[in-house]
């Protein structure tokens, strides 16, 4: 059995990921609880193999392990932008620590980088290769620049010291575990519907986002930590709908008294947005395989019984 820790295993990702996981392993979960929810773990808690540290990452940590999945980090716009030094030193002392262990205990690292290091995309789909195009001094800054400056570091320290690394880019993710108050578009949506609260689109609505259902997503962070990429590799599903044509279907599939209304677009928000998984199709044999409409399916009972 190997031994894994899990930074951000008691959030969104984390949560789902240490499920997975902890059929075969041993997981250890760090997490601050900052914008996750205890209730995430409560069914691993009595699990023997499995160990969680109330621990903030930009503290140093010493625990031998083998791999290491950094996934450690508000990721919705509303949180990481509450504190955005915190989330910068999150992002940049996090990935320090975490690799300062990978590499005294020659452990795999992956690190969760995110879409948003393409900022708001010039290049449509978008692909590995692309630098993007990230304001320096925005809202948004403190996550973007935050985790291209990890992805940096990563690359860094598997140049410098050899440490074995993965760095997966995450695009737009959903489903259970998310948080009623997670703030992101979907969540946002069921919960307002459920509650017969109206459904609120910033900006005219025809901004768009490609979104993955957190299954797949999990099946491509595993299947990228036990590849040999050590290159970015993009996580996402391709399929791209307008946050008009979400706030519609969602409609659709809740009874509700809710309608449509419109609020003022943050800003930097990027236009649109979807990867280009070539890459993870060819080198991983991943792509999601779960539909928006069966992944609301489950995203919609999931919500009916915390709401
Ligand atoms: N959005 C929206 N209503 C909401 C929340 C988000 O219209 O209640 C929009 C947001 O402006 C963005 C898209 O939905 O264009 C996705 O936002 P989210 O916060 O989910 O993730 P992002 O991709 O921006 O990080």
């Amino acid at each position: 059995m190997k031994t894994i820790l899990v930074a951000g295993g008691a959030g969104f990702l984390g949560s789902n990921l240490c499920k997975k996981l902890i059929q075969d392993n041993i997981i250890i979960c760090l997490d601050n609880l900052y914008t996750s929810d205890i209730s995430n773990i409560i069914p691993f808690m009595n699990h023997p193999n499995f160990k969680f540290i109330e621990h903030n990452i930009i503290n140093p940590i010493d625990i031998e392990i083998d791999e290491i999945y950094n996934l450690a980090c508000p990721a919705s716009p509303i949180h990481y932008q509450k504190n955005p030094i915190e989330t910068m030193k999150t992002s940049v002392f996090g990935i320090f620590n975490l690799l300062e262990l990978a590499k005294k205990y020659n452990a795999k690292i992956l690190q969760a980088s995110t879409s948003e290091i393409y900022g708001d995309p010039a290049i449509h789909p978008q692909k590995e290769t692309y630098w993007g195009n990230v304001n320096i001094n925005g809202p948004r800054s403190c996550y973007d620049e935050g985790k291209r400056c990890a992805e940096t570091i990563m690359c860094d320290y598997h140049k410098q010291f050899d440490v074995n690394i993965r760095i997966a880019r995450i695009f737009n993710t959903y489903g259970k575990n998310m948080q009623k108050n997670d703030g992101r578009v979907i969540s946002n949506f069921i919960v307002q519907a459920l509650e017969n609260k109206d459904l609120t689109i910033y900006g005219d609505g025809t901004q768009t986002r490609s979104f993955c259902y957190v299954d797949d997503l999990i099946d491509g962070l595993i299947k990228l930590m036990n590849s040999t990429i050590t290159t970015p590799t993009n996580l996402g599903n391709p399929v791209e709908y307008s946050m008009l044509n979400i706030a519609k279907i969602i409609l659709e599939k809740i009874e509700t008294k809710s309608k449509i209304i419109h609020q003022e677009l943050p800003k930097d928000d990027p236009i649109k947005r979807k990867p280009d998984i070539t890459k993870a199709k060819q080198e991983l044999n991943w792509q999601p395989n779960v539909s928006l409409n069966e992944g609301l399916d489950k995203t919609i009972e999931y919500f009916r019984k915390i709401v």
